[in-house]
């Protein structure tokens, strides 16, 4: 089949990369003229476990292109997926249509024979119409039909998630259309569940699913304050409560929030849309709500631990939002540095993928270190914030000898709690 791929970012190339593996035609649009020249020249934009060879291997291949113009792009497309951005408004707060509009509006033109066109984007209930329309205005005749196709992929795993879906949710109010899709995910039919629904019922389903998976995480980090409390321990707790079947043993993993460029956003659009329609939505915003504050609880205990220390040096272990990407967006460990930076703090910090991007926010307010343990030179206190498994394996007595003062704040619980006291360190894990 002929794909065609408008915007090529963290959904947007993973996806295009996938489907030229399955044998479709891909032709990826994006309008940033330097991102496009660069996959042209072979370079990949950004970092995704795995993609970088498949993304090769299709190119040498044949089966992927990469342009800027719409024209290009669109005239020879089956199915036109849409995976531009619906970021935060600046100020309501509610999913940004700007990008979404505009590619609309710019493919229209470009349509020739029956084409479907698919939002991969994250978007509110009722935009499948908005699409339809704007399409219809600027082109009255073309022949195409507007569905709904959420992704579900986790950043850090996106090439196994695209290969393996748990599910594939596909909002559509043709049956013409379904074909297509069928087609399209036909080498996935026996091994995954594709869920044809109504359109609004599948914008909402992506919506519905985030702000679930936010609260979990919001409730476990509040369940983990409690048992610092109590002298419980947060990981038998999960446990205990994921071994019962109607709960289940993933996303207990209590951490500084979360974050990334999506439960933060899609939280937020949920709880604009919901006020929009008259409907209280008290679990979601007390997500938002208690997850804002959680940042600043992670910075607090940061400063407890360099107290009285004159000059204090902070060092900070991790800056992308997760481990396996480079995305900074809305990272915790982004915001705790924010939240340090505000109190004058001395920071230096180390990501072994997230350097480029964590430069793009944070710029020259803080240092950066060219490996772990540079980074952990006369530090007054460690602070780990996101989980890559390199920060796992650190040589404790090497960090004890390099650090001027031995506290560390692991607000992933990464290091071995045991280990770290025998080598005489003061440690604050999460929930225990
Ligand atoms: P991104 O910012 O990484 O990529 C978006 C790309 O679209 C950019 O390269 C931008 O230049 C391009 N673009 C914008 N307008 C364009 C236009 N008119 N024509 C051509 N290109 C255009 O965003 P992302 O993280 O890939 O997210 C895309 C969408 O997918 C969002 O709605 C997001 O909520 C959703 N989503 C993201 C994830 C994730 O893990 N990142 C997961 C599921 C869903």
């Amino acid at each position: 089949m002929k794909v065609g791929i408008i915007g090529t970012g963290y959904v947007g190339l993973p996806t295009g990369v996938g489907l030229a593996e399955l044998g479709n035609e891909v032709i990826c649009i994006d309008r940033e003229q330097s991102k496009i020249d660069a996959l042209k020249a072979g370079k990949i934009t950004l970092y995704e476990d795995g993609l970088e060879e498949l993304f090769h291997k299709n190119m040498k291949e044949g089966r992927i292109k990469f342009t800027t113009s719409m024209k290009e792009g669109i005239e020879q497309s089956d199915l036109v997926i849409i995976a531009v951005g619906t970021p935060p408004h600046p100020v309501t707060k509610e999913a940004d249509m700007k990008y979404i509009h505009a590619a609309a509006t710019e493919l229209a033109e470009h349509l020739q024979g029956y084409t479907v066109i698919a939002t991969k984007s994250t978007v509110p209930v009722g935009t499948g119409d908005d699409i339809e329309a704007l399409i219809r205005k600027k082109n009255p005749n073309a022949d195409f039909d507007v569905i709904s196709l959420p992704e579900f992929l986790r950043e850090g795993f996106a090439v196994h998630d695209f290969f393996n879906p748990d599910r594939i949710v596909v909002g559509a109010n043709s049956q013409k259309s379904c074909n297509v899709i069928k087609e399209l995910y036909k080498p996935f039919e026996e091994k995954t569940n594709i869920l044809f629904v109504k359109r609004r019922s599948s914008e909402v389903i992506k919506y519905a699913s985030n702000a679930f998976l936010a609260i979990k995480i919001h409730y476990i980090n509040e369940m983990a304050n409690f048992c610092e409390k109590t002298g419980a321990d947060i990981y038998e707790v999960a446990k205990g409560m994921g071994l019962d079947s109607r709960i289940g043993p993933k996303f207990l993993n209590p951490g500084p929030g979360y974050g990334g460029s999506c439960f933060p956003k899609d939280t937020m659009a949920m709880s604009y849309m919901a006020r929009q329609n008259d409907v209280d939505m008290t679990l979601i915003n007390a997500a938002i709500n208690g997850n804002t504050k959680r940042k600043k609880e992670m910075a607090d205990r940061v400063l407890n631990a360099i107290k009285g220390i004159e000059n204090p040096k902070i060092a900070v272990l991790g800056l992308a939002f997760k481990d396996g990407t480079d995305d900074c967006r809305e990272s915790p460990a982004i915001e705790i540095i924010e939240n340090l930076l505000e109190n004058n703090a001395n920071i230096i910090a180390y990501d072994p993928k997230a350097m480029e991007t964590a430069k793009l926010l944070l710029g020259d307010k803080i240092k950066y270190a060219n490996d772990m343990y540079e980074c952990l030179k006369d530090a007054d206190v460690l602070a780990i914030l996101t989980e890559w498994e390199d920060f796992k394996n650190l040589d404790l007595n090497k960090v004890a000898k390099l650090m001027r003062n031995k506290n560390i704040v692991d607000c992933r619980n990464l290091i071995d709690a045991k280990n770290v006291l025998t080598n005489g360190f003061n440690y604050k894990g999460i929930g225990r």
